[in-house]
C-alpha cells in the first residue's frame, strides 16, 4: 500500500485507485512494466476468481487485508495452478486468516532494522556494506516480508534524493559495496536508478553495486532494453539478487529477463525464504536449484523465516531446515546447495545455521 503508492508517485495514484482509468495510461508513453504494474490483481476476490477457487475466499483475512494488502502481477498469477488451493506461488501472496494468529515471538520489527538505521534510508549492520532502501514500493506483498511494519514512508531514501543517505556513504571509506533494497529497487524508473548510480559513482571507495530485487521473477518485463544499457554502462562490479522460493515461479519470460541480465555482465544470485507449505520439502528445494541454474542463477542464501508478526503459519523449525539441507547435499553438486542463514538482530553478520 504505502509502498506500491510511493514509488508509482503523485501523478499515478489516480490511475491507481481506480482500475477504470488504467485503459488511458496504457496508451501513455511509460514503459510496458509499469503498465503492467499497475495492473497487478490488489482484490483477493478477483485473484481467487482468476484461479477458479472462489470458495477459498472463507479464509481471506480482511483484517491482514487492510494491514498489507494483497497485491500480485498477473504474469504470477498466471504461474499458479488454478483449482489448487495449495498452490505455493498463491500461498506466498494470498491474506490468510492465519495471519490474524497472535504467535508469541512474532513482532512488528523482527531483525532490529529500527536499531540499525543510520541515516535516512540507510540500514547498516554489517561491515564493508551498507543497505539504502531505495524506495519502499514492491510489484508484490508476500506475506511473510520481513518489512511488511517498515514505516517506508519515513525511511525511503529517495524522498530526499537520497542526499543524506550519499552523504553517509560518502563518509565511511570502509564501505565498498552498496545493497539496493526496498521495497523493490527496480520499482524505481530507470531514469532514478540512473541518478542514484550516477551519484554513487563519485564515491570511489563503494566499487561493488547490489541489487535485491523478485522484479525479474514477478515482473520479468522490467528487464527491458532501458534497464540493460543502464547496467551495461555501470563503472561498478554488479550483483543481482533475485528472490524466488519455487521452481514453479520460473518461466520462459524469467528465463529471458535472466539470460539478458547475465549478458549485461551481471553476477546473478539467488535468495529464498524457507516456507512452510511453500518449500518446505527436499524436492521442491532440489527442483528449485535445478531450476534457477538452469535460468543462470546460483543459490545464495536460503533464510530462516524472519519473525514477523502475521507471518508465524510459515515458520519451519531448525531442526527440520537442517535436515532438509543435509538431504539437499545428498542429492545436488555443492554450488546448487544454498547457505542456510537466520538473521539475528544484533549480530556482525547473518548466522549460519
Ligand atoms: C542481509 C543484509 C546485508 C547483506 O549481507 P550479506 O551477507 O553480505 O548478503 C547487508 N545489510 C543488511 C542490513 C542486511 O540485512
Amino acid at each position: 500500500m504505502l509502498g506500491s503508492m510511493i514509488a508509482l508517485g503523485r501523478d499515478r495514484l489516480s490511475a491507481v485507485a481506480q482500475p477504470n482509468m488504467i485503459t488511458a495510461h496504457a496508451h501513455s508513453a511509460q514503459p510496458r512494466w509499469q503498465t503492467l504494474w499497475q495492473q497487478a490483481v490488489r482484490d483477493p476476490r478477483e485473484l481467487l476468481h482468476l484461479l477458479d477457487q472462489p470458495e477459498l475466499a472463507q479464509r481471506v483475512s480482511t483484517a491482514a487485508t487492510a494491514q498489507f494488502p494483497l497485491r500480485v502481477p498477473r504474469g504470477f498469477v498466471a504461474r499458479m495452478r488454478r483449482g489448487d488451493p495449495t498452490d505455493p506461488l498463491l500461498r506466498q501472496v494470498l491474506p490468510i486468516l492465519d495471519e490474524d494468529r497472535i504467535a508469541p515471538g512474532f513482532s512488528l520489527d523482527a531483525v532490529g532494522d529500527g536499531a540499525a538505521r543510520a541515516t535516512s534510508g540507510v540500514i547498516q549492520k554489517y561491515a564493508g556494506r551498507a543497505l539504502l532502501i531505495a524506495t519502499g514500493a514492491c510489484a508484490v506483498n508476500c506475506r511473510y516480508c520481513f518489512r511488511r511494519h517498515f514505516p517506508y514512508a519515513e525511511e525511503a531514501a529517495a524522498a530526499d534524493g537520497w542526499l543524506q543517505a550519499l552523504d553517509y556513504i560518502r563518509a565511511d571509506a570502509g564501505i565498498q559495496e552498496v545493497i539496493l533494497s526496498g521495497g523493490d529497487p527496480l520499482a524505481l524508473a530507470t531514469r532514478k536508478l540512473a541518478q542514484l548510480s550516477g551519484a554513487l559513482a563519485s564515491i570511489a571507495h563503494v566499487n561493488t553495486l547490489r541489487i535485491h530485487t523478485r522484479l525479474p521473477v514477478v515482473l520479468p518485463e522490467r528487464v527491458d532494453g532501458e534497464l540493460l544499457a543502464w547496467l551495461r554502462g555501470l563503472r561498478q562490479r554488479v550483483v543481482v539478487v533475485i528472490h524466488a522460493n519455487h521452481a514453479n515461479e520460473f518461466d520462459s519470460g524469467v528465463d529471458a529477463a535472466l539470460a539478458e541480465l547475465k549478458s549485461a555482465g551481471v553476477t546473478l544470485l539467488n535468495q529464498s525464504v524457507l516456507l512452510a507449505g511453500v518449500n518446505d520439502d527436499t524436492d521442491a528445494l532440489v527442483d528449485l536449484s535445478g531450476r534457477m541454474f538452469a535460468a543462470g542463477a546460483l543459490p545464495y542464501y536460503l533464510h530462516q523465516l524472519d519473525r514477523v508478526a502475521g507471518a508465524a503459519h510459515f515458520e519451519v523449525s531448525d531442526e527440520r531446515a537442517r535436515a532438509l539441507l543435509a538431504a539437499m547435499r545428498e542429492r545436488l553438486p555443492g554450488y546448487l546447495v544454498p547457505r542456510l542463514v537466520r538473521e539475528i538482530a544484533g549480530e556482525s553478520s547473518k548466522t549460519p545455521l
